[in-house]
């Protein structure tokens, strides 16, 4: 079954940008981890996708070679940052894609495209070879158009890695095998706030209710939750995620790797040269204010409140999974806007990824799976969040859904010549 890789993943002898002018030219020594297993499992990398530069943005305009497109309508962004490889997907180029999830460049461009996208627990696929955007926080995982697919190619790409000291050293479970075992009983917390929330657009909340229905009417057991750190988690996320960036796009100095500004006068003169020319503005936005939360000074009053509120996080998540198996909602507020609208406004495009940002914070598993278009006839994501190692039970609940949901419509561009 080929496939589309995001273009941050090494690919040993191919180009490799990360959607950035400053890997220009850059071609790895190496397989990632990733790419060596899927070469083991006999699945053909068909091409490097699209991304936002170093997996930053949530529409794919970040990247250094341009805009990906909306299969569903050429005029909107396919989200992001892994928005080529979802819309090679979507658009039936490839029926597997790779993308990476720091927070929330799975889910929401799978959700933007009416594809499945899983976004793995920290530390179940490995990181070797996959550019480092936010260490703590990046994971990669799969798309697929069916929930057996996504299954499948994580069956394929997860596993203990000795190369990535923050790889979990346990056996893969077999996905697939327990796909149809069905949710009778199973408890699911509808997350309250994201159903209800504000600037949720009417057509999502709608699909999600039908979604729940669907479900309960299935046997599962639903309820209501409230989970009330969340709302600082974005917040805390445009800390955490850029003092990494920060930190990690350091060795980018136009020494090592591609770019390097010609004729200056010294290093120092080099670095600055190479890096200004070499990253755009939304890298260079998030390594200032990276650098500007890790200041001696500002460390605890930024940063280190930001790591108080992820711990908050991962207690309001420990304590709704007393109550419920998985959690639900919708996997972003709204369906694919236009290319351009949120451009020019990073705080409306952070927004995009108030859902799927906990999961990040909490090192946890989540699934985004299309449930029907909404009044726009835009897809709409269905988002299924479980505890770290809840992947089994996700795609469980996901596969029920899917099957009661029925085929769902291929974007209009399958029907042109
Ligand atoms: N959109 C979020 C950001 O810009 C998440 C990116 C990602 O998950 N790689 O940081």
């Amino acid at each position: 079954m080929p496939l589309a890789l995001k273009d941050i993943l090494c690919i040993d002898g191919v180009r490799t940008t990360a959607g950035s002018k400053i890997l220009e030219g850059y071609v790895p020594p190496y397989d990632s981890t990733v790419v060596k297993k899927l070469r083991g499992a006999g699945v053909p990398i068909v091409g490097k996708a699209n991304l936002d530069e170093f997996a930053m943005g949530s529409s794919t305009e970040n990247s250094a070679y341009g805009p990906s497109r909306n299969p569903w309508d050429l005029a909107r962004v396919p989200g992001g940052s892994s928005g080529g490889s979802a819309a090679a997907v979507s658009a039936g180029f490839a029926p597997l894609g790779i993308g990476t999830d720091t927070g929330g460049s799975i889910r929401q461009p799978a959700s933007l495209c009416g594809v499945v996208g899983v976004k793995p627990t920290y530390g179940l696929v490995s990181r070797y070879g996959l550019l480092a955007f936010a260490s703590s926080l990046d994971q990669v995982g799969p798309f697929a158009r069916t929930v057996e697919d996504a299954a499948l190619l994580l069956e394929a790409i997860a596993g203990h890695d000795r190369m990535d000291a923050t790889s979990i050293p346990e056996e893969v479970p077999p996905y697939v095998k327990g796909l149809e075992s069905g949710v009778k009983g199973l408890r699911v917390g509808v997350v309250s706030d994201w159903v209800e929330g504000e600037g949720v657009q009417p057509g999502v909340t709608e699909r999600v209710r039908a979604a729940i229905e669907s479900l309960s009417s299935l046997g599962a057991e639903i309820g209501e939750i409230s989970l009330p750190s969340f709302r600082y988690a974005l917040s805390a996320y445009y800390l955490i995620a850029p003092a990494e960036c920060s930190s990690n796009l350091a060795r980018y100095d136009g020494v090592r790797w591609g770019l390097r500004a010609p004729e200056a006068k010294d290093v120092v003169e080099m670095n600055v040269r190479s890096r200004t020319a070499g990253f755009g503005d939304e890298v260079k936005r998030r390594i200032m204010l990276g650098t500007y939360a890790l200041s001696a000074g500002y460390y605890d009053a930024y940063y280190g409140k930001a790591q108080q509120v992820r711990t908050l996080v991962i207690r309001d998540f420990e304590k709704a999974y007393e109550r419920f198996d998985v959690l639900l909602g919708p996997t972003s507020p709204t369906t694919a806007f236009k290319i351009g609208e949120k451009a020019d406004d990073p705080l409306a495009m952070y927004l995009n990824d108030v859902f799927t940002i906990p999961s990040n914070l909490a090192g946890a598993a989540a699934i985004s799976l299309p449930c029907g278009l909404a009044e726009d006839g835009l897809p709409v994501g269905l988002q299924l969040l479980g505890p770290p190692m809840s992947e089994g039970l996700l795609f469980k609940v996901a596969y029920a859904y899917e099957q009661a949901r029925g085929p769902v419509d291929a974007p209009p561009l399958w029907g042109r010549s």
